[in-house]
């Protein structure tokens, strides 16, 4: 098991490693002798490992409850986090006993906010079940829902008292899931100088996950470190994101979070080659990872315009300017600001 430190305001530590689950009775009460738990999660991931966990906990002599709702982004939404609340209240929870977020990124998102708001503040804790979560969502402090007029609209930066990354956990995961996450996967090895692009280019990914899982959260875990509240470098952690969540938007949230940022990732390295930023031989490999986990490159039914009309909507915009993350190589990504109607010329 791999312990990596997040030097954020609170710090925690990120474990991360094999079988992990089984332990995290334990590993909760190394952070304090909490009495009650309201572990969050969905149907799914209830379904296929929440015994793991409530065995756990009961051996740790902990007290529980789970509030269980249906999978899927469409839950990432105000009537959820209601629910939600009252769930807390009914439970009893109050702010010296601990939120479980226990599942993908939709679930970590929703329940870090619930925990970030109930009560101004409970203290939380990750157990993140998809390559998304793991690698991505559990870490730095994001929380957020959905609201009618766009992703992640409403949240806040809370941190968790701790993230318990169990690899064993991805094995479940259906190779859609898997494979749309590792479009973030990808986009980190576009942001670091180190190998990790080669390694996805040259080995199967079951063969290393334990590694790439370790390296991205480092990578984030770095980043975050130095900008705790998205303020400046923490924008490249959004490479292709701007894009991705128009796509995301426009389909209704059936393209899913990791195609989008696929095809967001694409559409600004296409652009980065036409302006001869980037060259076409490392698009060209870019392109060929995304093949190697059948992630789509395209997006039909909206044209680039509608695309960018969509991020004017983004809630990244800052007055009449955005920022986009431009990429001129491995581990060269630099971000600008643009005016927002200087998106579509940059793009189309
Ligand atoms: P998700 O939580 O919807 O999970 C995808 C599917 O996998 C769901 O159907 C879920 O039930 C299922 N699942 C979860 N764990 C499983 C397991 N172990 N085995 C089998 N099935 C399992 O989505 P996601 O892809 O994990 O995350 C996407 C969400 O994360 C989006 O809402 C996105 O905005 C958010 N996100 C947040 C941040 C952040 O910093 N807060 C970063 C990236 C993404």
């Amino acid at each position: 098991m791999k312990t990596i430190d997040i030097r954020t305001g609170a710090p925690y530590q990120v474990l991360v490693g094999r079988d992990i689950l089984k332990s995290a009775g334990v590993k909760i009460l190394e952070i304090k002798s909490y009495k009650k738990i309201a572990v969050i999660t969905d149907d799914i991931v209830y379904k296929l490992h929440g015994k793991t966990l409530k065995e756990s906990l009961n051996l740790s002599g902990l007290s529980y409850e789970f509030f269980v709702f249906p999978n899927g982004e469409a839950s990432k939404c105000q009537d959820t986090l209601n629910r939600i609340y009252e769930f807390l209240t009914l439970s009893g929870i109050s702010r010296s006993d601990l939120i479980v977020a226990f599942g993908g990124g939709v679930v970590g998102d929703m329940a870090g906010f619930a925990a970030s708001t109930y009560l101004r503040g409970v203290d939380y804790i990750q157990i993140p079940t998809t390559l998304i979560a793991q690698t991505d969502s559990s870490v730095g402090g994001k929380t957020a829902i959905d609201t009618p007029l766009g992703k992640n609209l409403v949240g806040a930066f809370y941190q968790p008292k701790l993230v318990l990354c169990d690899v064993d956990l991805l094995s479940t995961l259906p190779d859609s899931v898997f494979n749309a996450a590792m479009a973030e996967v990808i986009k980190y090895a576009l942001l670091t100088e180190s190998d990790l692009f080669s390694v996805l280019e040259n080995k199967s990914i079951q063969d290393c996950l334990e590694d790439v899982v370790n390296r991205c959260i480092q990578i984030k875990a770095d980043v975050v470190a130095g900008d705790e509240f998205d303020k400046g470098n923490r924008m490249l952690l959004n490479l292709g994101h701007t894009l991705g969540h128009s796509v995301e938007n426009h389909s209704q949230y059936t393209v899913s979070h990791g195609e989008g940022v696929a095809i967001g990732m694409t559409i600004m390295l296409k652009a980065c080659v036409k302006q001869g930023l980037l060259a076409e031989s490392i698009y060209q490999r870019f392109l060929n990872l995304l093949e190697k986990f059948s992630l789509p490159t395209e997006y039909e039914n909206a044209s680039l315009k509608e695309l960018a009309n969509i991020a004017f909507h983004d809630k990244k915009r800052e007055n009449d300017s955005i920022s986009i993350i431009i990429c001129e190589g491995i581990g060269q990504c630099r971000g600008e600001k643009i005016k927002l109607n200087e998106l579509y010329d940059f793009i189309k």
